[in-house]
């Protein structure tokens, strides 16, 4: 299969069934066309800038999941600090340097397989104080998610839900035990019951 030199792809887009076979591919060169033409795509439909998204660990470690690649899990010896939900001014404070550094977008990111009904609550306020104070588009990153939530998450304004899969249904069981490659496709789904609450 050749990827390169492929303008009509750039201009006019990919059909579904080459795309699947484009991503199925092993071959290391048709992997690094691919990498130069999405390069391409991107320049060309937005030319060349990047959005900044400033970050929060807003609570880290002793998360009792194991999923293998993850500083956060209590399951291995890191050195990862180890602290409660933040406190809402020192949230608000770090969304406002973000933004004063050039972020348009602020996510606030907490360990854990799912946040606490109470800690649930706290966030919902954080984002509304964030929202308001340091004026900057709020996204979460914070475990799993069922509609309820994720409707409560949009009524409070926040704009992007992140929720990795890590990686393939097929390799999933091998690097994460705790949890299923299903428990997550389940919170996507949640997340994106809500048409206008994005998740990446
Ligand atoms: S559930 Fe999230 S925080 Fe916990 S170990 Fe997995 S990736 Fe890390």
């Amino acid at each position: 299969m050749k990827f390169c030199d492929d303008e009509t792809m750039i201009d006019d887009g990919i059909s579904y069934e080459r795309a699947m076979a484009c991503i199925q591919s092993e071959d290391e060169k048709e992997i690094q066309e691919m990498m130069a033409i999405a390069g391409r795509l991107t320049r060309r439909h937005h030319g060349n800038r990047a959005d900044l998204c400033g970050i929060v660990n807003a609570k880290s470690g002793l998360c009792p999941e194991d999923c293998a690649f993850c500083a956060q899990s209590v399951k291995f010896p890191t050195q990862v600090r180890r602290y409660p939900l933040l406190d809402p001014e020192m949230i608000v404070a770090k969304a406002r340097e973000a933004k004063k550094r050039g972020a348009c977008e602020f996510c606030i990111v907490t360990s854990g397989r799912s946040l606490t009904d109470e800690e649930f609550k706290q966030l919902l306020e954080i984002v509304a104080a964030v929202r308001k104070r340091a004026v900057i588009q709020v996204d979460v990153s914070i475990g799993f998610l069922d509609y309820p939530r994720a409707r409560q998450l949009k009524e409070a304004g926040v704009t992007r839900v992140n929720h990795n899969v890590q990686t393939s249904s097929g390799f999933y069981s091998r690097i994460v035990r705790t949890h299923t490659y299903g428990e997550r496709i389940k919170t996507l789904t949640a997340i994106r019951e809500d048409e206008r609450l994005v998740s990446r």
